[in-house]
């Protein structure tokens, strides 16, 4: 049975409209619910973590920000606005192409591989998309790029290639080439679980920085506690599909609240 739409908004309103809403949302594979009519806020600058059991929809979150994957209930909203629906006569009916390209561009993601291109440098890497995809001309993508390069600390590498980078300077590259995109959410999938430990500080010190100065809406998902406390604004503990308990680091991992917090908490120490 398709959803009652005319219950959500078309469009969020109001002086407190969060940067990323999931409202009821349901995302199952077959007979498996992964997302169990979620509801998640991300305010605008936030830096929200999320932790919890594998397999308790933790990436699917990060995926359906990036339109990976279909959603079989509720609805996602970006700066106020549909992510993957729009308004046909004061009811939300799925999006056109248009529509989700025109969201898509709001969202950067950083992954654990990296992901970049091995016969780029540095900086060709971070100047592809905004040429490819934005249309920007080469030399406002080069300048865009080289000042993003030098907000993540690797002003003297823009020609390296990344092959000639250590794991923490080619993650630094990833977020600086997700940043030429200007998106308004920038997600992280496990970005510091393939990383040395010693080298975990560079990223963590460049993602503070994004939070503190540039006053950017974050979303991540890590299995590192210690990296996850030393940065985020909150802590979502999910458990099947669901927020389980959420809050301030502090609190969530100095106090929580709830039996299956206490116990996944004590399995990951
Ligand atoms: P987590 O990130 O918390 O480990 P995921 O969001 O990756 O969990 O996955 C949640 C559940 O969804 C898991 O049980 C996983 O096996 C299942 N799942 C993920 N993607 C698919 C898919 N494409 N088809 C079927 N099941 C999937």
């Amino acid at each position: 049975m398709s959803e009652d739409m005319s219950r959500y908004p078309v469009r969020l309103t109001g002086d407190d409209v969060p940067m990323v809403r999931f409202m009821n949302v349901t995302k199952s594979y077959g007979d498996l619910v992964v997302l169990d009519a979620l509801n998640l806020d991300v305010a605008a600058g936030e830096m929200v973590t999320v932790i919890g059991p594998s397999g308790s929809g933790k990436t699917t979150v990060l995926r359906m920000l990036m339109t990976l994957e279909t959603i079989n209930g509720g609805v996602i909203y970006v700066d106020g606005e549909p992510l993957t629906h729009m308004e046909r006569g004061g009811k939300l009916v799925p999006a056109n192409a248009k529509h989700m390209r025109k969201m898509r561009a709001n969202i950067g993601m950083c992954f654990q591989h990296f992901n970049l291109f091995p016969h780029m440098t540095a900086l060709e890497n971070c100047m592809e998309a905004p040429v490819h995809v934005l249309g920007l001309s080469k030399d406002e993508a080069r300048e865009r790029s080289i000042e993003l390069l030098g907000l993540v600390g690797l002003a003297d590498k823009v020609d390296q290639h990344p092959s000639r980078l250590s794991g923490g300077q080619q993650q630094r590259v990833a977020i600086a080439r997700a940043l030429a995109m200007r998106p308004k959410v920038l997600l992280f999938d496990e970005v510091t679980s393939a990383l040395d430990p010693e080298v975990i500080g560079e990223v963590t010190n460049v993602i503070r920085t994004l939070t503190t100065e540039h006053n950017l809406t974050m979303l991540m998902v890590t299995h590192q506690m210690g990296f996850a406390k030393e940065i985020s604004d909150r802590i979502c503990f999910f458990f099947k599909g669901r927020i389980e308990e959420q809050g301030p680091p502090d609190e969530l991992f100095g106090n929580p609240q709830k039996e299956r917090t206490q116990q996944f908490l004590s399995a990951v120490r």
